[in-house]
């Protein structure tokens, strides 16, 4: 018997592409496949076409629209003038789903590869640190808690300072600014947040620690929908991140259900 869905929590995910959709597509997928208890939750922008939302409808418990520009309160006006920040004050819209008293957001293009309901046990604001600067941490996969009155606060916050990076990281640790140096507990393990540059930058420790990944995350330029699928790609031969976007491709060919099409890769991945 399915575990019971513990109704107050919930992955979340982000696309406001087509594109992207095909990663939140196999974040969800990979969520079901490990047998997730919690709900999980993709925020859509307006312009993700009906052929890219259908799938995804079948994967996730809600598919959400979220319209970036939808207030007139002080913190967007001010942020007009940002046009810069706006996928990353889309992503900030996960602080809005009140209905749900802990989340985890996880990018796009992440790969879940275990069950993962334990980060639940977390509180608000963790995640792993980032493999460029460690002091920093990568917000491609963090708990939190929603709260309206934490939103306007970073809104507020991206208002006034904007974000060191452009996106969503840099704005994040610089609002939870005490992540490097408070409570180690709110510092997920790497294998949460596993990303690709750790395979050639620390390769010992790769081969220490990686067989016990939990989440792949294909930071960066190049994801794997714009890899082709190369079912060939094995223990023996290919680069393990070849081994990585392999998986990635049998999730997304994953049908679930069996009567549900995944749409063609080339129509989405342009
Ligand atoms: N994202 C999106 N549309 C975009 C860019 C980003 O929906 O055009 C979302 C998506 O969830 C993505 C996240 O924002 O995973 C962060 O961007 P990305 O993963 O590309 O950044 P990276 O992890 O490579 O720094
Ligand atoms: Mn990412």
């Amino acid at each position: 018997m399915p575990a019971p869905h513990v109704a107050d929590q919930a992955f979340v995910t982000l696309a406001t592409t087509d594109a992207y959709c095909m990663g939140a597509l196999v974040v969800g997928k990979s969520l079901r496949h490990y047998g997730t208890s919690r709900r999980i939750v993709v925020m859509v922008s307006p312009n993700v076409s009906l052929e890219a939302r259908r799938p995804l409808e079948f994967v996730f418990d809600e598919v959400l629209q979220v319209n970036v520009l939808d207030s007139g309160d002080r913190a967007h006006l001010s942020w007009l003038g940002r046009p810069e920040l706006g996928v990353t004050f889309t992503k900030l819209h996960c602080w809005m789903l009140l209905r749900y008293h802990k989340c985890v957001f996880l990018d796009a293009d992440t790969l879940v590869l275990s069950n993962i309901d334990e980060l639940f046990e977390r509180e608000e604001l963790s995640a792993a640190p980032d493999a460029g600067w460690p002091d920093c941490f990568n917000s491609g996969v963090f708990v939190f808690r929603p709260s309206l009155h934490t939103h306007t606060r970073l809104l507020e916050h991206a208002a006034q300072h904007g974000s060191f990076d452009g996106g969503d990281q840099g704005l994040l640790n610089s609002f939870f600014s005490d992540w490097a140096v408070t409570d180690i507990n709110k510092h997920l393990p790497f294998i949460y947040n596993l990303s690709a540059s750790a395979f050639y930058t620390y390769l010992p420790a790769f081969q220490r620690y990686g067989y016990d990944a939990k989440i792949v995350h294909f930071l960066g330029g190049v994801k794997p929908w714009h890899c082709s699928f190369n079912p060939q790609a094995n223990q023996d031969s290919g680069s393990q991140l070849d081994q990585y976007v392999k998986l990635w491709w049998e999730e997304y060919l994953r049908q679930t259900p069996p009567t549900v099409a995944t749409p063609d890769p080339r129509e989405l991945s342009k």
